[in-house]
């Protein structure tokens, strides 16, 4: 079956991506391995999930009367309801006849004879295409399980991204806890509130912020419905996706009473970045970052009551911010819950997984359930995942051995005709995606439109441009903390993966003005060419 595009994933990137070729006129197919559309809010069930971007930011952009329409229910709405808009958008744009579930691309292979995509299914169909995008997510595929044993468990074990549909109870149950990242934050206090028991294995901890959620009344609704377009033009051009003022100033020449209202008033705004963006410099100088990290510590201790158990979920070991802060609602609290019991890994490692529960180099604990919150191969576990070929049948986990490169997160040097949504070298998870995959859908577009109109074929990253790319990316990274943290951002989290900054912290608008610019530019540091043979005719 032959289609202008064939994008993979239907996530919100692959559902806008959908719509916005077919209301320019091309042919699109969309294969998605899960049965439903929606992505990270199909897989991610596990109690507590919701965003951590607040709900109308986090949502689409593109079409006034869809923002206008849909009322959001909460500050940060729930997982099941984001699943909900995601589906009717799905419906409200009848995307589903274009979308082909169950079904998981495992290879794809550049024809460079005709400038076609050849595209096979684990089930076995081929599909080709002049245009093949990857919009397969930055946090789509979990890290393999790295604990001996996981496999003689004879209680039930569950991951936080592959949630069972009909949902869990534990009620009664003794439960554990791997992990203690956003997937872990989030679900803990719900899954204490039903557990008999509940230990949480803590190998790293994280900074967490109060989320501050709570239901949005129609008043709040309108006044931000009456100026929806000013303040997504803002969010447009911002540092994370989100409007913000900037601030520069230096948390090293204020006062420590002016530090502290500051961070007070980030800690109880309850945003993911209202704390980091309290001063100008928390993520470029180390000093001024231990003023922030104190501050978080201090409240840590303030809320656990047992002072040892605070001090272990006291983070130490890296600035705050250059892992993903959590956004929680009363995950602190938990660990005063007399059920709740919290083991610290760096004092007695994790040794394997028994028929029974859990081993430490202490002792076992049984078990009842296991939940695996221990996070996923980012940003390049999709992506390297499908063994994609392209020119002289260069595989791109060969040519991504040392780390992934890339031209802007869009295109790869090596394969003409394949773009990226939120790839490695985008600001993407450094970002409130809606407004990145926005961003890079419309980019797309506008280049095919572009290569229509011209009469191009093939479009492919130049080798220069996109050495040139890697190189910026890790200057910016290099000028910040980013790179003292273990975090996933590094490509750390995974056994044997590159250390390499995967994201580009330079900022969403600024990202946005170059992408504009090599667009106005006639999309410079891309090649383009005529097709010998016209691709169509492959079909
Ligand atoms: P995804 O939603 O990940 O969709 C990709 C799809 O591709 C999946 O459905 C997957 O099944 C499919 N796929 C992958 N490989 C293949 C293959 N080989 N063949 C076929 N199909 C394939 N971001 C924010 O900005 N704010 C938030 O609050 C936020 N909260 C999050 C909470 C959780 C629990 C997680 C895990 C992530 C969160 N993120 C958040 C990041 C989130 O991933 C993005 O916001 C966004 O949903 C990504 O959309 P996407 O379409 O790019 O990718
Ligand atoms: P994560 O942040 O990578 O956290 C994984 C946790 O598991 C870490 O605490 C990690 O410890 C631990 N772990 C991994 N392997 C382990 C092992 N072998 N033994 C013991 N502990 C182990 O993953 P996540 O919590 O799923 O979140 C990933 C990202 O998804 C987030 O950063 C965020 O971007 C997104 N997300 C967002 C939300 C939201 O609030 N909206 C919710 C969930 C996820 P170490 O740190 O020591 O490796």
């Amino acid at each position: 079956m032959h289609h202008d595009v064939i994008i993979v994933g239907a996530g919100f990137a692959g559902m806008y991506l959908l719509h916005k070729l077919r209301t320019a006129g091309y042919t699109a197919q969309v294969l998605e391995a899960g049965d439903g559309v929606g992505g990270t809010w199909y897989w991610n069930r596990y109690p507590g999930a919701r965003c951590d971007v607040q709900s109308i930011d986090y949502s689409f952009s593109f079409d006034p009367a869809l923002e206008q329409q849909w009322q959001w229910s909460e500050k940060y709405a729930t997982q099941p309801e984001i699943l909900r808009y995601a589906n009717h958008v799905a419906d409200r744009y009848d995307l589903r006849r274009d979308i082909r579930f169950g079904t998981r691309v495992k290879q794809a292979r550049f024809d460079e004879q005709r400038n076609v995509w050849h595209i096979e299914s684990a089930n076995g169909e081929v599909f080709t295409a002049q245009f093949y995008v990857m919009a397969t997510g930055c946090l789509s595929v979990p890290k393999d399980i790295d604990i001996a044993g996981a496999e003689r468990f004879c209680g039930q074990t569950y991951h936080t991204a592959h949630w069972p549909h009909e949902g869990v109870d534990f009620s009664g149950k003794r439960v554990a806890v791997i992990g203690t990242g956003s997937s872990a934050v989030q679900s803990i206090p719900l899954i204490a509130a039903e557990a008999s028991q509940l230990t949480v294995f803590q190998r790293t901890p994280a900074f967490s912020l109060p989320a501050a959620n709570r239901p949005l009344d129609r008043y709040e609704i309108g006044a931000i419905k009456a100026n929806y377009r000013e303040h997504r033009e803002a969010a447009r051009h911002s540092a994370f996706g989100v409007p913000m003022p900037i601030v520069t100033t230096s948390a090293l020449e204020v006062s420590a009473e002016q530090r502290q209202r500051a961070y007070q008033a980030g800690w109880d705004g309850g945003t993911l970045n209202g704390m980091l963006q309290s001063f100008g410099d928390l993520l470029l100088n180390q000093a001024a970052n231990d003023t922030a990290a104190d501050f978080m510590r201090d409240k840590i201790r303030a809320i656990v009551r047992d002072p040892a158990t605070a001090e272990t979920l006291c983070p130490y070991d890296f600035p705050f911010g250059t892992k993903r802060p959590c956004l929680d609602t009363r995950y602190y609290e938990t660990f005063n819950l007399p059920h709740v019991e919290l083991v610290d890994l760096r004092k007695t490692p994790l040794t394997e997984i028994s028929a029974a529960g859990v081993r430490t180099s202490d002792r076992e604990r049984a078990f009842d359930a296991i939940v695996f919150a221990t996070g996923f191969d980012a940003m390049t576990g999709a992506l390297v995942n499908v063994d994609i070929r392209g020119v002289d049948g260069l595989a791109l986990k060969e040519k991504w051995a040392d780390g992934p490169r890339t031209y802007l997160g869009l295109g790869i040097a090596g394969f003409p005709n394949m773009f990226t949504i939120t790839g490695p070298g985008s600001p993407s998870v450094m970002s409130n995606m809606m407004v990145s995959i926005e961003q890079h859908v419309d980019w797309i577009a506008a280049c095919l439109d572009f290569m229509r109109a011209h009469g191009h074929d093939r479009i492919e990253a130049s080798s220069d441009a996109e050495a040139a790319w890697v190189e910026h990316v890790n200057q910016v990274a290099d000028a910040t903390l980013f790179p003292k943290a273990n975090s996933w951002y590094m490509g750390a989290n995974v056994p044997g993966k590159p250390r390499v900054f995967l994201p580009y912290i330079g900022g969403v608008g600024p990202y946005r003005q170059k992408c504009d610019e090599v667009a106005q530019a006639g999309y410079a540091g891309f090649r383009f060419a005529a097709a010998a043979e016209v691709a169509r005719s492959a079909g």
